[in-house]
């Protein structure tokens, strides 16, 4: 029989691809539940998925902020998920003293809360059926800090803390937990912060600060998405690899390029060498703006991790 696979956010990027591409596999090996928050936005998906709409594809009302949405959803679906990916997300950037508490907040009641709400939900089943795949989709900024990321990265290092400490237990149910960390993906999830924080005023600021975000930052990370960023077709490929695997992994990033940063923390686990090389890169080298992660062959990095 079919996997049911309910995944969450599923009205652009990287969501709406995976439930597109899993519904058109060719073995037809899964049933999938595309779930959105606003069903107004359901035409992209539906037009997407052609002929598989109605026979391997459905979709469905999910906001991961309300219990009693995530309950009416798993209602319709007699609660049996044998696949769940958590990816609804939202990104916040900016310095620190401009954000509001009640931002934050909101990125961890999506990103992480939202998950465990899901997670709560569909793990009785599993456990009672043993079996079943959790699949996160994390980031890289899930493995380390990114400047003026501080939030969004809590949030992902907060999913990877709480998903490697469930994979322990639930290896016992033959359950599998799979983390995904894409790094930089051209989706709208870049759009939506830059329209963001180009009416933010940041209040309580102060100039220095203000002056590192808009001026050295945001060029620094539009070159980033613009020299090594990802499709989400690419991102969606590692992520039905590891749904098919028979023994997924808990970790899977998808960006070779991205690696050499990733790296920077794996091989000086004080963490000095990547906080260190990444301040370099944004405040000391200028070739970064244009040549973004090929900087690693200008030689502003440490030849130790510069790749052969
Ligand atoms: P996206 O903005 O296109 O997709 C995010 C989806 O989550 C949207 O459809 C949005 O409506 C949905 N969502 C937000 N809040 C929700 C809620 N309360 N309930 C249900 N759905 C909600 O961006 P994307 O790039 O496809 O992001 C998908 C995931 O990938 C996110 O978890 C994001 O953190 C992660 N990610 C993205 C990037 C990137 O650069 N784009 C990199 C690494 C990880």
């Amino acid at each position: 029989a079919p996997r049911t696979v309910l995944i969450s956010g599923c009205s652009s990027g990287i969501g709406l691809e995976l439930a597109v591409q899993l519904a058109h596999d060719p073995k037809k090996r899964y049933q999938v539940v595309a779930t959105m928050r606003d069903l107004g936005k359901k035409e992209t998906l539906e037009a997407a998925a052609g002929e598989a709409l109605g026979q391997t594809l459905t979709v469905a009302q999910l906001d991961v902020c309300s219990d009693e949405s995530v309950a009416q959803c798993l209602s319709c679906i007699q609660g049996e998920v044998d696949v769940l990916v958590n990816n609804a997300g939202m990104g916040l950037v900016g310095p620190l003293e401009g954000l509001s508490l009640a931002a934050m907040q909101n990125v961890f009641d999506t990103n992480f809360f939202g998950a465990v709400r899901l997670v709560k939900a569909v793990l009785p089943g599993m456990k009672r059926r043993r079996q079943g795949h959790i699949v996160v989709i994390s980031s890289v900024m899930g493995l380390q800090g990114v400047i003026f990321n501080d939030v969004y990265a809590a949030s992902k290092f907060a999913l990877e803390g709480f998903f490697e400490s469930l994979a322990i237990q639930l290896l016992q149910f033959n359950i599998f937990i799979s983390l995904v960390e894409p790094g930089p993906v051209v989706t709208e999830f870049e759009g939506k912060l830059l329209a963001q924080v180009s009416t933010a005023e940041f209040p309580g600021t102060d100039p220095d600060t203000l002056h590192y975000f808009r001026d050295l930052y945001l060029p620094a990370s539009r070159e980033l998405f613009r020299s090594v960023g990802q499709s989400p077709q690419d991102v969606v490929q590692a992520i039905v690899n590891v749904i098919s695997s028979a023994r997924p992994p808990l970790r899977r990033q998808t960006n070779v390029r991205y690696s050499p940063l990733t790296m920077l923390k794996t091989v000086d686990s004080s963490g000095s060498l990547y906080v260190r090389t990444t301040h370099r890169l944004l405040f000391r080298c200028p070739r970064l703006l244009s040549l973004g992660l090929q900087c690693l062959s200008c030689g502003c990095l440490p030849t130790r991790v510069r790749p052969r």
